[in-house]
């Protein structure tokens, strides 16, 4: 026997889990390079995560990736190793399950969100002007952290529970400010980045609503949501003349660090990876 089986295991924990594309994703990414592995979706409720996540290296699992609702619990499970970014943000999306026996918790969503920015929007200068964000989840949390880390000048956050938005603020500095969710159209003026990090806009949500006459053509527009692609309010910030990106992009990037790990290549987020995943 060897530490780990010859065909490796990765899956994404979440529950429910029957909505993830992860597992399209990866399995695309493993026929695409010829390597020999697996990559399944693994629906854990809250009660079983502890004893679960520590019998998956036993069944031949070399990580995974974690989603709602687990992505906060999973680093107060003892014995997990969490990278500083991943205590930064508060929450992981990325498990290694180490040859050594331990757990290591890292978070990729932050680079990802940059990642797809870089490549769809490659005139997109960070430092350009403040970023807007609208939304204080879990999710914003990791694009707060990432654009103070790429050298944006001042953060703007608007909430509709304010004490989250506030939360940020504590968390991240003085470059945050916090702004009422019902004057959210005020801070656009002079923004160079604008996110929206809430589920509005989601299929089966309401759309998200906000009047975008102070918003200049030069800034970048991004949506976290990604079902549908082009979302309202991309469409609204499209037609100010803004160069739009969406969400997809990021949930490909986040996944690309952990893929590597896990199998060994580094795989490439492109056009050919997009369509694999829009048709699935
Ligand atoms: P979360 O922690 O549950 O946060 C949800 C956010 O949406 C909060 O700011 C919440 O405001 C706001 N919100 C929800 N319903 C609202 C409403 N009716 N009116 C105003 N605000 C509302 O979720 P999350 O993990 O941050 O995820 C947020 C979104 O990002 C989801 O759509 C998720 O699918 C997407 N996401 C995409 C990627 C990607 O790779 N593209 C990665 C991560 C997340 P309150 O605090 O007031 O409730």
């Amino acid at each position: 026997m060897t530490d780990h089986p010859r065909v490796p295991l990765a899956g994404v924990i979440g529950h429910p889990i029957a909505h993830s594309r992860s597992p399209a994703l990866h399995t695309y990414w493993l026929k695409r390079y010829g390597i020999r592995g697996h990559y399944v979706p693994l629906d854990i409720a809250p009660a079983d995560l502890q004893a679960m996540l520590h019998a998956l290296p036993k069944m031949g699992f070399v990580g995974a990736n974690v989603t709602i609702p687990h992505k906060e619990a999973i680093l107060k499970i003892p014995d997990v190793i969490i990278t500083d970014r991943a205590a930064l943000i508060g929450a992981a999306n990325t498990l290694i399950f180490r040859k050594d026996g331990r757990i290591q918790a890292d978070n990729t969503d932050g680079s990802g969100f940059i990642a797809n920015l870089r490549q769809n929007a490659p005139q997109w200068n960070p430092a350009a002007g403040p970023a807007v964000i609208f939304g204080a989840g879990g999710a914003a949390r990791a694009v707060v952290a990432a654009l103070i880390e790429v050298g944006v000048p001042e953060v703007r956050i608007t909430n509709r529970t304010r004490p989250r938005a506030e939360a940020l603020r504590s968390d991240f500095g003085a470059k945050v400010t916090v702004m009422e969710w019902v004057q959210a159209a005020n801070m656009l003026e002079d923004a160079a980045t604008v996110v929206n990090t809430t589920s509005l806009g989601m299929t089966g949500k309401p759309d998200f609503r906000v009047p975008l006459d102070a918003l200049r053509p030069e800034a970048v527009v991004t949506d976290l949501v990604y079902t549908p692609l082009m979302t309202q309010f991309l469409i609204e910030a499209q037609a100010k003349g803004c160069t739009v990106v969406d969400g997809l992009g990021m949930l490909l990037h986040q996944a690309a660090p952990g893929f590597e790990r896990w199998f060994g290549h580094r795989p490439e987020v492109d056009e050919e990876t997009r369509r694999a995943v829009l048709m699935s």
